[in-house]
């Protein structure tokens, strides 16, 4: 058993990678004392639906909480909801809530995830206006993706695009603005981005790439988006231009920040009692490269190493990077960081709706996309662990039965 019963350890942060460092916690056996502090009058839930199934209207929302009331008090965790940590004093070890109260901690996990990037701060006020980050988000865009709104969605990354491909099919007429000359840029190859822009026009969808808002027009309500010379008129507008880590927190406790909250492999900010796991981190790569990930995956295999480490059990994150999307019937599954340079193995058809791109570098695989293959991408992330070596033609041979490499 670890953890004195009178120590506490105060989790920053009520989301997918804090709930999982509590199951984690108690799974290690630590028996102190669990505080999960929370700025969000919610329970921690899920955000990939939010911008798929949910925003859709077909996943009910008591689905998205990631665990039952009774989880909390099973676990003898304290929830305090609705109430944002506004400092840290590291040498007296305590937390200063929004309403004045301090908390005292034995160790801390910083666990407060990620905001949208906000362009021009004045006209982003405007009516009809949104970004997507929370379940309020969602409820508030949901009514306005009516049958023939016109929506403008400024940033062709996921987010945008699994919002244009939910409002495609209610009926709006979407158009996609996208600042670089390709869709997701930062995450998928030119194959396929290209082919997510051809599925989003044959949709309806207006494509525009190369395209960077240039301006929100509106008086109260916003009518126009400004992008190449064109007024684009708009009921709606989406902006989904990335996300900035919460990190403030921590930056103003003199924890070391860079992109995010630095820590090691084993969840360690530079203050040895507080760890921190998710989206807020910047962390090492399998290769050393430091990568601040936003994923699912990513919040709880790290927030798992955080809990064993909080527990006095260090273990290093050492995982495979996993992530997906789903726009209209296609699902896309993507596994490791593919970099310049890597060679690219194209595998199967586009034009067939089922195909994989394998990233290989120094003849082994550093990273798949698989669009409506999900064999290849889980034989690809196996391939990605085990460092096995494969030939470029070999993979490419839809032929050879993709079982074989695994
Ligand atoms: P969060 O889940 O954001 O939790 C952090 C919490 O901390 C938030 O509630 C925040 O408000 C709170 N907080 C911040 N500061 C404070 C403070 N000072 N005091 C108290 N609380 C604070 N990932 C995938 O892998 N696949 C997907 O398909 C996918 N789709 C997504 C769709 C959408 C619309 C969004 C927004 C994200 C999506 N993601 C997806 C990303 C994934 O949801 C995040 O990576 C994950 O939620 C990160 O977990 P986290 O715990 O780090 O942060």
């Amino acid at each position: 058993m670890f953890g004195r019963k009178s120590e506490r350890i105060i989790v920053v942060g009520a989301g997918q990678a804090g709930v999982q460092a509590v199951a984690s916690l108690r799974e290690h056996g630590y028996r102190g004392a669990v505080v999960m502090v929370g700025n969000e009058p919610y329970p921690p839930y899920q955000r990939p639906p939010l911008s798929k199934a949910y925003l859709a209207g077909d996943f009910e929302r008591e689905r998205l909480f990631l665990r039952p009331d009774s989880f909390f008090a099973a676990e003898s965790c304290e929830l305090v909801l609705g109430m944002p940590v506004m400092a840290i004093d590291r040498r007296a070890k305590r937390v200063r809530l929004a309403d004045d109260t301090t908390l005292t901690y034995d160790r801390l996990l910083l666990a407060t995830g990620a905001r949208p990037r906000l362009i021009d701060r004045a006209s982003t006020r405007l009516e009809g206006v949104h970004y997507l980050r929370g379940i309020d988000d969602v409820d508030a865009l949901r009514p306005r993706l009516v049958p023939g709104a016109k929506l403008v969605v400024i940033g062709g990354g996921y987010i945008g695009l699994e919002v244009a491909a939910v409002a495609a099919q209610r009926g709006a007429e979407v158009t996609v603005l996208e600042a670089s000359e390709r869709f997701m840029p930062r995450t998928v190859s030119p194959i396929v981005s290209a082919f997510y822009e051809e599925v989003h026009a044959a949709h309806g969808v207006r494509v525009m790439v190369g395209a960077k808002a240039d301006g929100l027009e509106g008086g109260d309500r916003i009518a126009a988006v400004h992008a190449k010379g064109e007024r684009i008129p708009a009921d709606v507008v989406l902006i989904g231009v990335g996300v900035i880590p919460n990190s403030e927190l921590a930056e103003d406790a003199g924890l070391e920040c860079n992109d995010g909250i630095v820590v090691d492999e084993f969840a360690r900010t530079s203050d040895p009692d507080i760890f921190a796991a998710g989206d807020c981190t910047n962390h090492p790569y399998l290769d050393g490269a430091r990568v601040r990930l936003e994923s699912v995956q990513n919040a709880v295999d790290q927030a798992k190493a955080a809990a064993a480490g909080l527990a006095g059990k260090p273990h290093a994150y050492r995982e495979v990077p996993w992530f997906w999307s789903d726009q209209y019937d296609l699902k896309l599954q993507i596994a490791g960081l593919a970099r310049p340079g890597d060679v690219t193995v194209l595998r199967g058809e586009p034009a067939t709706r089922k195909f994989s791109v394998f990233h290989l570098r120094g003849g082994k695989v550093a990273a798949v996309e698989a669009v409506n293959a999900a064999q290849d991408y889980i034989i690809g992330r196996k391939l990605i662990a085990s460092g096995k070596a494969v030939a470029a033609e070999r993979l490419a041979d839809t032929k050879v039965a993709i079982k074989s490499f695994g």
